[in-house]
């Protein structure tokens, strides 16, 4: 009787960084939401972020809370990618796990290492890959299917085959992976383990965004999605202190969008991990400016290998010239994106498509000015710009990873007319912004009680307790 009253203990194990432990820890916010048991796996360097984004949570009841290993990883700032070595992690993961044996681990695919030690302890594995239904499905079938060694040069499109949309892409586009398995330290087999040996996988996105591709993802394993997770995010404190703390203040943020008229201002951000060089951002603030249309801009890391120690990329008079008349404001750091999206005076959003970004503009009903760099965030271009019809893509050709070298510069011209293209009161961009306040509104019923994503939640928690009286997953 007791198996059948307790509530779901449910562990997540979020890979540090930006672009995954954010999501995550959304993830658990929403599961403890639902009444399990969430218990957030930290290091010593991730937790005190993590626990900034649940405190309000914990003051208000929910069952949420951490546990920090006592063991990090060397690089836990929010640009530690998935390259980065968690193995360290692995032993006290083990003692944790085997000194409570919670009803399920949530594990981030990038801790590609850990699938053996929960398998062998017996405790069902769920996957969060961090990505939507969509792009899944195109890697997958770009693995299984194109023979992209045969393709006659890197430019050449190919249709991705047995998808319901017709997506044409390049090898240029494609993750390094997908072109060299055997680039990855290990390949890709292991973190396609993780999946294949799991009890399913937890998908940040709802049914009704892709629905053909929820429905092909779910035919293949168990899946769960459970988002837009940015959306458990109610209050202007939880979406200030999203992340890191932002640079900007909250007040000021808002009294300057308060300042512009709806739907008047474009928001620039390339995520968390991205490194720019200085000559593409000099190329970015001229086609800004020459767009003539208000903007806030925040600059991430920049690649410095170029750089003279100044901060030379910045045109002329440029910073001085936005601040005077207003029209720009310039943030280094970390900004508070959910706060700014969901302003009525934003209208539009330059991304670099990264799936949590992406999610977050179409959940806020903000077209996109896409700029795809790396990870999978050219299949993700193609479903806001293909398949959705709700961007403008920028001509991003070439996959860029980490530290390469950067291959080609966007030109300022082609900055200013993809700006003008989605900021302009035409039909083409009054079209595509119906159509995506039309997908923010499905978002915010998904998240809802009756919504799909709510019942999916409530689905997997269902699972796991008629789990407890099988043996096996
Ligand atoms: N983010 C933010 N402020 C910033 C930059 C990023 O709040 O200045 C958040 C953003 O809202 C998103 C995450 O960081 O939730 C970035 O994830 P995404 O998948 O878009 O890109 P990644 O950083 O993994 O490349």
């Amino acid at each position: 009787m007791e198996a059948e009253t307790r509530s779901v203990e449910m562990f997540f194990f979020p890979f540090m960084g930006g672009g995954h432990q954010i999501p995550m820890t959304d993830i658990a916010r929403v599961f403890a939401s639902h009444g399990a048991t969430s218990t957030i796996i930290a290091t010593p360097s991730s937790a005190p972020q993590i626990q900034n984004s649940i405190t309000r949570d914990q003051q208000s009841g929910l069952p949420i809370s951490i546990h920090t290993l006592p063991a990090d990883i060397a690089d836990t700032d929010m640009s530690a990618g998935p390259l980065v070595d968690s193995s360290a992690l692995l032993e006290p993961l083990r003692q944790l796990l085997l000194r409570h044996r919670p009803d399920c681990i949530v594990i981030d695919m990038f801790h590609r290492w850990a699938s053996d030690v929960v398998h062998h302890l017996g405790i069902p594995r769920i996957v969060f890959t961090g990505s939507g239904c969509f792009s899944l499905r195109v890697h997958d079938n770009i693995r299984n299917h194109v023979a992209v060694q045969n393709l006659s040069s890197d430019h050449e499109p190919f249709v991705v085959p047995n998808l319901p949309d017709r997506i044409q892409m390049t090898r240029s586009q494609l993750p390094v992976f997908l072109r060299n398995p055997s680039s990855l330290p290990g390949g890709v087999r292991p973190m396609k383990q993780i999946e294949e040996n799991s009890f399913g996988s937890i998908i940040n996105s709802f049914y009704e965004l892709e629905p053909a591709y929820a429905d092909l993802t779910k035919k293949g394993k168990k899946a769960w999605l459970v988002g837009p997770v940015s959306l458990s995010n109610r209050t202007a404190a939880e979406k200030t202190e999203r992340g890191k703390p932002p640079t900007i203040d909250e007040q000021e943020c808002l009294k300057w969008l308060n300042s512009k008229k709806p739907n008047s201002v474009l928001y620039v951000s390339f995520g968390s991990l991205a490194r720019l060089p200085p000559e593409q951002l000099k190329e970015i603030a001229y086609g800004l400016e020459a767009s003539e249309k208000s903007f806030i801009w925040v600059v991430g890391k920049i690649r410095t290998e170029t750089l003279d120690g100044s901060e030379n990329w910045v045109p002329e008079g440029f910073e001085e010239r936005m601040k005077g008349s207003g029209k720009g404001l310039v943030l280094r750091g970390w900004a508070p994106q959910l706060l700014i999206l969901e302003h009525d005076a934003v209208g539009g959003f330059m991304t670099h498509c990264g799936w949590n970004s992406t999610l977050e503009g179409l959940s806020s009903g903000v077209p996109m000015i896409t700029w795809p760099l790396s990870a999978e965030q050219f299949s993700n271009e193609k479903l806001v710009t293909v398949v959705l019809r709700v961007g403008v893509e920028v001509g991003s050709r070439e996959w860029v990873f980490g530290n390469d070298v950067w291959k080609e510069v966007v030109g300022r011209e082609r900055v200013e007319v993809a700006v003008r293209k989605l900021m302009a009161e035409s039909e083409e961009a009054e079209g595509m912004r119906t159509r995506v306040r039309d997908i923010a509104g499905k978002a915010r019923r998904a998240v809802e009680e009756g919504g799909t994503s709510y019942a999916d939640a409530e689905a997997l928690i269902q699972e796991l307790k008629a789990l407890r009286f099988t043996s096996q997953y």
